[in-house]
């Protein structure tokens, strides 16, 4: 068998995977390796596609705000049209929760540019709520939708116009060290580096044992989504996301239809993962509690994972026992916002060359906060 050599190969092709190797193409030979016949069939394109700098914890907003950096300033070439589009969020809380409401505001503006709207202000964007049930929102005007297609297939395109190749329906099933750094077997053939990126999603511990290092006891919860129809007349495309804190519901608008997740986490085995009917049943009776809205029919239904670290920080960095087996792993609800930042950092580390300024500043102590060193156990 022809064995295909590289300086480093790239094993998934989610927007973690095809980030890193957008980043490393160029500078060094790379591949990438995809398991299914498309790229991003699993986490990344099932994702709610949310770019919000409010989102999430403190590390993973710096990377948040790392990336607008990036979707603002697209490299030449990059997408047809801007990554981002501005819908704005509203983060709602109800009448008993006011005091809260006004405590999350004043740390939201010290993150983002923000406004505390009272329930007139949010029925007057989402016309179709039932009066009584919100009290206040944390209004994010910068809040927008992210066109993963584009992005994806962005990083996808300048990887291959700068030389990397992707080879999908190439499941990695065994990982041996060599000489030379790893020998990789696929169904499809076999590929050989002195690096390889571990960019797995919800298989990246998977992959990690195949490469002899320990399991981190990653978990990928499945999270569900259901798309219904608004009522007759009722045009939702001016809508921005609307999440109701702590209820198990947020909505978009997505093509003149609701975009609708019960914020479901079940923990889940790595797989294709599919919703459960319990989980649909949710996502429509919460929609039905909110909105002015008879569910008579679900249009769509689809399951994701989101796959997480014990402490829900990406991991990213060599392993402490396998030397050239770097992770990019555990991105979370996060990835479609925080890859890039994520793998820019990830070539820095591979290539050994010092962080750009940008990310240096972006958090204290980063690099040791997402290393997976930090699960070592000497
Ligand atoms: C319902 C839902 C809503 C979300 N909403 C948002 C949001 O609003 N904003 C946001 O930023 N993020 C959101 N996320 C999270 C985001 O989708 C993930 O963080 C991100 O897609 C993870 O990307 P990834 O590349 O790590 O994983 P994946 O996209 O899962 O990619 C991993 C790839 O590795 C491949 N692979 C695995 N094992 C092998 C192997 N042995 N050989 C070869 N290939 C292999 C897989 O086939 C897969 O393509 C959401 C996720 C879900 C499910």
């Amino acid at each position: 068998m022809k064995t295909v050599t590289a300086d480093v190969i790239v094993i998934g092709a989610g927007i973690a995977g095809a980030a890193a190797a957008w980043e490393l193409s160029g500078h060094m030979n790379t591949l990438l390796l995809e398991q299914e016949e498309q790229p991003g069939y699993h986490a990344t394109g099932r994702s709610a596609a949310l770019f919000s700098e409010l989102y999430g914890d403190p590390l993973n907003r710096a990377l948040i705000r790392s990336a607008n950096r990036f979707f603002q300033q697209t490299p030449e070439g990059f997408a047809d049209s801007p990554i981002l589009q501005k819908a704005g969020a509203l983060f709602c809380y109800s009448p008993d929760e006011m005091s809260l409401a006004e405590q999350l505001f004043a740390e939201a503006c010290k993150v983002s540019k923000v406004e505390l709207w009272s329930e007139r202000q949010i029925m007057s964007r989402v016309p179709l709520l039932k009066k009584g049930l919100l009290g206040k929102a944390i209004w994010e005007p910068g809040a927008a939708a992210i066109d993963v297609h584009s992005l994806l297939h962005g990083f996808l395109k300048g990887f291959r116009q700068k030389g990397g190749s992707l080879f999908t329906d190439s499941r990695v099933q065994q990982i041996t060290a060599c000489e030379a750094g790893f020998v990789i077997k696929t169904g499809k053939g076999q590929f050989q580096a002195p690096r390889i990126i571990n960019a797995a999603g919800a298989w990246a511990d998977q992959v990690a044992v195949m490469a002899g290092a320990n399991s981190l006891k990653m978990v990928p919860k499945r999270r569900t989504v259901i798309v219904v129809d608004p009522p007759e007349n009722i045009d939702v495309s001016d809508w921005p996301f609307l999440e109701v804190v702590g209820k198990e519901l947020y909505f978009k608008p997505d093509a003149g239809q609701l975009f609708v997740s019960p914020e479901d986490a079940s923990p889940d085995i790595p797989c294709d993962a599919q919703p459960e009917e319990l989980d649909v049943a949710v996502a429509a009776d919460h929609i039905m509690k909110y909105l002015n809205l008879d569910v008579r029919k679900i249009n769509n239904k689809w399951a994701g994972l989101r796959t997480f670290a014990a402490d829900e920080v990406p991991v990213v960095g060599e392993d402490p026992d396998i030397p050239g087996f770097f992770w990019l792993a555990g991105l979370g609800g996060y990835g479609i916002q925080t890859a890039q930042p994520l793998a820019g950092i990830m070539a820095s580390l591979v290539m050994e060359r010092p962080l750009p300024v940008y990310l240096e500043q972006a958090y204290p102590d980063l690099l040791s906060s997402i290393s997976p060193r930090r699960f070592h156990n000497p």
